[in-house]
């Protein structure tokens, strides 16, 4: 419950420092109102119930920039691009799920290490070692670490930009993260909770989608993805004007829903975050397993209206 649930008084008191080590500041009178040291950059992106961390794994190579999945870069051309990956919290509210992702991220990150100071070593015995070597850590040997696609190559970020974080985003988010902060947020495959009388525990609705355009900038993007089609359906009426059961069309000012428009199809083809939602998570590939469907829906922050 909550009393064991550790969160920041406020986001300017979020000690960071610890998640993400290779990007602290390297000067040490940068600190926050907790006194910890601040990162080289703020935090962006964030994943909400973040589960067993198939969607940060993902995410972790990709970059603002260029926006490539599953392009990874030899040692020799990493240079410069190393430094634009992006900064990304899971959420998880579940503590065995936390510790699972928690290691699952530092076996990644050590192994990085090892595969960096092989490669530079100039000693390919040793490097083609070390590559063997993370392919058998990985359950099932080199085939499947090929279809992981990430555990045998040097990736930008060597996976330090990302971290699983205990946290009920339900309460807390705004202690995280502050207004405007955050460039992308990722619901993936939430907890259904299909009952009416538990609708009520869903993390789309419309107080919490108050809170997430206020931590979204303008601009912004938030992702959903669900393989239940009623969910998918609350999802738009949460983020869309509709029309109410007698057909008649919803009244289109002052309310929330005048700061979300979705983001068409066309422009989310192009969008390779989309595809590790589709195919990355834990939850996304045991629906692929069982021949379910994937509803995707992604929502722009507007700029805030005059209301505001
Ligand atoms: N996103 C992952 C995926 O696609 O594989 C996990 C999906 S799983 C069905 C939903 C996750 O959300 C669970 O791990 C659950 O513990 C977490 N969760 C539910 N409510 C939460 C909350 N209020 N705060 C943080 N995490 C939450």
């Amino acid at each position: 419950s909550d009393h064991q649930l550790e969160y920041p008084l406020s986001p300017a008191h979020m000690d960071w420092s610890s998640h993400y080590p290779a990007f602290v500041d390297a000067d040490p009178s940068k600190t926050n109102l907790a006194g910890a040291r601040k990162l080289t950059k703020d935090v962006e992106v964030v994943d909400i119930g973040c589960g067993f961390g198939g969607l940060l794994i993902g995410l972790a190579p990709l970059l603002p920039e260029t926006l490539m999945v599953g392009k990874y870069y030899s040692v020799q051309d990493l240079g410069s691009h190393e430094t634009y990956t992006y900064i990304i919290p899971g959420m998880e509210i579940r503590i065995s799920v936390l510790e699972y992702v928690t290691s699952r991220i530092q076996a990644l990150r050590a192994q990085q290490h090892r595969l960096k100071a092989a490669a530079a070593s100039q000693n390919p015995e040793a490097a083609t070692a070390e590559v063997n070597k993370a392919a058998e850590e990985t359950n099932g040997g080199a085939q499947q670490a090929e279809d992981a696609g990430t555990m045998t190559s040097i990736i930008p970020g060597n996976y330090e930009n990302v971290a699983g974080i205990r946290s009920n985003t339900m309460k807390f988010l705004t202690n995280f993260f502050g207004h405007h902060q955050l460039s992308k947020i990722f619901i993936c495959f939430p907890d259904p909770h299909f009952k009416a009388r538990k609708h009520k525990a869903r993390i789309v609705s419309e107080s919490l989608n108050a809170e997430y355009a206020y931590v979204l900038r303008p601009g912004g993007l938030l992702y959903t993805i669900t393989d239940v089609e009623e969910y998918h359906y609350w999802v738009l009426r949460h983020f869309q004007y509709g029309t109410d059961e007698d057909g008649e069309a919803e009244r289109k000012v002052g309310g929330i829903k005048d700061l979300w428009e979705r983001v068409s199809d066309e422009e989310l083809e192009a969008d390779p975050c989309v595809q590790v939602m589709k195919f990355e998570t834990e939850e996304s590939k045991k629906v692929t397993r069982n021949g379910g469907n994937k509803y995707v829906a992604v929502f722009r922050r507007k700029p805030d209206p005059a209301w505001v």
